[in-house]
């Protein structure tokens, strides 16, 4: 029987096993993920106070839509034999599906960067989280004011003391000016201190030197700057992007027999930008990566790859949230009405479970319903 195996349970991985069984429908083709864990976890979710929440067993998803789960790590991708290696096992198959994701690049030669925490997996939040519980009045360093930078550092500001580092001259950078009003307002009402232009130059107990010279008590370090995508990536393409992806064409084929999704993926948004390494492309991209490995096999037409609006929405925690449209970043809804829009996101992100229907109908529906919010009909200012 043809074989699609798909490398990863993250939101790619899932969603591209769920995009494989809506086009095999009835006919036989076995379909195998791979990953380690038990679990898919909700990255975007692991900045929140209980991190424990942020997943969902995998065997719910992939058992009612008659997915296997090899729990293992895949070290070699053999294109030319068209087998894998995983848990030191070989597999072949007919079409494969790289969904193997990404990770945060920890700095090399940083004195103390063994004490570093993130968010960046399940377990570095878990420690975190873990560190800081029950106690008031601890103080926290976060290293990067982007995305996951901002929002861990406005959630930890609800019960300590938050210095926010960059090397750059602004906050938000990587989010252009669009929000950037919204973010330095928030992070005063939080009373969090920045410091930019300035980077960790050391880590120690209880304690961060900054490059201006500066000793910061430090109960916590926290490291947000830089993601890379999976090592294995390399064992596809020779021509990785400055994020380690893949290219891919609009079906999200990189080469005749395999497919790449999620933060692996090199692939177009629109003339002008990549998509990014994000959950609401991962999810896109896996349902049509998977379908098309599907697909592909069993002489079904394939689906291109045609994104949705890009949006952002960023928790700032005791401040609201922020809502964003379009490439410009947009601010569309902020403090509480960005707060809602966020948790109804965070809500959405969470694929159906034990019913094949509701998730074979999620598949086929490749994006995300946007919020409902009334300034979406104001031109642009
Ligand atoms: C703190 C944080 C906040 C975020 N917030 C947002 C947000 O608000 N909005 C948004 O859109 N995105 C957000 N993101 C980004 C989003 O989480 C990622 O884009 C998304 O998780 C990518 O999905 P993925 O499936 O491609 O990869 P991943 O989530 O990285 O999953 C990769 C999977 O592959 C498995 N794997 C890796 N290597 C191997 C191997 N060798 N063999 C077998 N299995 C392997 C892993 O175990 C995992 O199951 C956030 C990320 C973080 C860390």
């Amino acid at each position: 029987m043809a074989h699609v195996v798909i490398i990863g349970g993250g939101f790619a991985g899932v969603w591209s096993a769920a995009g494989a069984a809506l086009a095999r429908g009835e006919a036989d083709l076995r379909i195998t993920l791979i990953a380690p864990d038990e679990h898919l976890v909700l990255r975007p979710r692991l900045y929140e106070p209980e991190p424990e929440l942020a997943k969902v067993e995998l065997r719910r998803i992939l058992e009612p839509i008659g997915v296997e789960h090899l729990r293992a790590w895949v070290s070699t991708i053999d294109t030319g034999r068209r087998v894998v290696v995983a848990g030191g096992e070989e597999i072949g198959y007919d079409r494969l599906v790289l969904a193997a994701g990404s990770k945060l690049v920890r700095p090399s030669g940083l004195p103390g960067a063994e004490r570093l925490f993130d968010i960046d997996t399940l377990d570095g939040a878990r420690r975190l989280t873990g560190l800081l519980r029950d106690r008031e009045d601890y103080s926290a360093v976060v290293v990067g004011a982007g995305f996951t930078g901002l929002e861990i550092a406005t959630a930890l500001a609800a019960r300590g003391r938050v210095l926010l580092v960059d090397r750059s001259e602004v906050v938000g950078g990587e989010l252009g000016p669009g929000p950037r009003k919204e973010i330095e307002a928030a992070l005063d009402e939080l009373g969090i201190e920045c410091r930019l232009g300035t980077t960790v130059t050391e880590v120690g107990d209880g304690y961060a030197v900054l490059s201006d010279g500066t000793k910061a008590g430090a109960d916590a370090v926290v490291w947000s700057v830089g993601m890379r995508a999976s090592e294995l990536t390399r064992q596809i393409s020779g021509e990785l992007d400055h994020l380690g992806r893949v290219p891919v064409d609009r079906r999200l084929r990189a080469l005749p027999e395999v497919f790449v999704a999620g933060d692996a993926a090199m692939a177009a948004f629109d003339d002008e930008h990549t998509v990014m390494q994000a959950c609401q492309h991962a999810t896109p991209l896996g349902k049509v990566a998977g379908y098309n490995a599907a697909a592909d096999l069993l002489g079904v037409p394939l689906r291109d790859f045609t994104p949705g609006p890009y949006v952002t929405c960023l928790d700032l925690g005791g401040a609201g949230g922020i809502f964003t449209r379009g490439w410009d970043r947009r601010v569309m809804a902020s403090g509480a009405d960005g707060a809602a829009i966020k948790k109804r996101i965070n809500q959405q992100i969470h694929p159906p479970v034990d019913d094949a229907a509701k998730i074979l109908a999620a598949a086929d529906r490749v994006y995300l319903e946007l919020p409902f919010f009334p300034r979406d009909e104001e031109p642009a200012a």
